[in-house]
């Protein structure tokens, strides 16, 4: 067998692809930092107890998709499928809990054992944001503004729609849930294998399933909405009056649920329709229960993540970089020169390429494959007046210049 290639589901990600994804990070990183979110890198592996325990023993993630292992000391280790649950370990073990409200991103890789397809891959990158100590609705208003300014900073406010739901506070949540079993119980003749099973463990999973035959029966099923109580219900339109309040145009989507357990209240996810069926870019919601439930006391949280994969898919235009300037010596004995001169430049700011080797016309064709958009030619005659030619490989024009103006020379 073949080994030189990457494993399924995992890709190198170079040049273009590189760019889009690095513009994605950034701009996230330069948004969120602006409300106040600071970075946080946490391992990219965990006790798999940090996953297994808070996503829900039932979520796809926990039953199919996690990369486990032992480690030589006999641990039971998992690479991250998602990004909160090592935030909030980290928050309870770094002691975080003493200076609220803790507003935190992270960047970087997770890891699923899912189908590989468009958008759909066993090694993907997440950036995320999480808010930990605020209970009120501002706290969603603000997390979904900054999700949505980060869409748009990215150009792709007009091909992306923002979803949005409520899923109540735990009395809701039991309350909806009678029903909803009630009801599934009517059709379980029609559910697949795994919704039967998860008819008695998690109902709730049952609405989040991707099998045609569920989707058909939840199509049909009792609505959120209609049994949300007074408090969960004022939540709510606290938080659409909110966005209403900063022009951010959402849809509310009765259907949508979260596979995680620990989502509350707020849940809300940026859609496009331009990537088939993994059209969901950024996804979210509230989960006021996950701190305790980790051992960390009552803290609520909220926040989202989005697949920078996804999201750089979406980018039509290339990332362009400046274009550099390439600095040519002729002959030997300007060679010295030519390395002085680049290093100067750089310093100054430029993007600089030496096109080594060969002779001037081998040269200036390397020049124009790095799509430089001038040459500084370097010949011992000039040089020796303090010269060197500055071409425009754009129209050819060139002119004599000082060494001294150089840098004015090639604004
Ligand atoms: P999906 O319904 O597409 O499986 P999910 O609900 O499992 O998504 P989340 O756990 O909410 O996804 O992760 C947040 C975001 O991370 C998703 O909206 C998506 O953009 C991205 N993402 C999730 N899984 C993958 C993957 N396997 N490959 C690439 N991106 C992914
Ligand atoms: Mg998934």
């Amino acid at each position: 067998m073949n080994k030189v290639q990457p494993v399924r589901g995992t890709y190198d990600l170079y040049g273009e692809a590189k760019r889009k994804a690095k513009k994605v990070i950034s701009t996230g990183s330069r948004i969120v930092e602006k409300y106040g979110f600071e970075e946080i890198e946490t391992p990219v592996f965990e006790f798999t107890e940090v996953f297994s325990r808070n996503l829900g023993d039932t979520s796809d993630i926990v039953t199919k998709e996690m990369y486990c292992f032992q480690d030589r000391g006999g641990e039971s280790l998992t690479l991250r499928p998602e990004g909160t649950a090592g935030v909030v370990r980290a928050f309870i073990s770094e002691g975080m809990q003493q200076n609220l409200p803790v507003k935190m991103y992270y960047a970087g890789p997770m890891f699923r054992y899912e189908r590989p397809q468009k958008g759909r891959q066993r090694q993907f990158t997440q950036f995320g944001v999480e808010l930990l100590g605020v209970e009120v609705p501002q706290a969603d208003i603000e997390v979904i503004a900054m999700a949505y300014e980060f869409i748009e900073s990215l150009g792709l406010s007009g091909t992306v729609t923002v979803e949005i739901n409520s899923l109540g506070d735990k009395e809701s949540r039991d309350a909806y849930r009678a029903k909803l079993v009630a009801y599934l119980k009517e059709n379980y003749d029609k559910l697949s294998e795994d919704s039967k099973n998860r008819l008695d463990k998690n109902p709730l999973r049952v609405l989040d399933s991707k099998e045609e035959c569920d989707k058909a029966v939840v199509a049909g099923a009792p609505l959120y909405q209609d049994s949300l109580n007074e408090n969960s219900k004022n939540f709510f339109n606290a938080v659409l009056k909110g966005l209403d309040n900063l022009g951010i145009r959402y849809r509310v989507n009765n259907r949508l649920v979260r596979g995680l357990d620990y989502y509350s209240h707020t849940v809300f996810e940026l859609i496009t329709d331009k990537l088939g069926a993994q059209g969901t870019v950024l996804a979210g919601g509230r989960y006021d229960g996950l701190v305790e439930q980790m051992g960390g006391g009552k803290v609520s949280g909220i926040g989202w993540a989005c697949g920078v994969e996804r999201l750089s898919m979406l980018l039509d235009e290339d990332v362009s970089l400046p274009r550099p300037v390439a600095v040519i010596p002729v002959g030997e004995d300007t060679n010295d020169k030519a390395l002085q001169i680049a290093c100067q430049l750089r310093r100054a700011g430029f993007r600089v390429e030496q096109a080594y080797g060969g002779n001037l016309k081998k040269r200036m064709m390397k020049a124009n494959k790095v799509n430089a958009e001038k040459a500084i030619i370097i010949g011992s005659e000039e040089l020796a007046d303090g010269n060197v030619t500055v071409k425009n490989l754009d129209n050819g024009e060139q002119r004599m210049v000082s060494l001294d103006n150089l840098i004015e020379g090639l604004k």
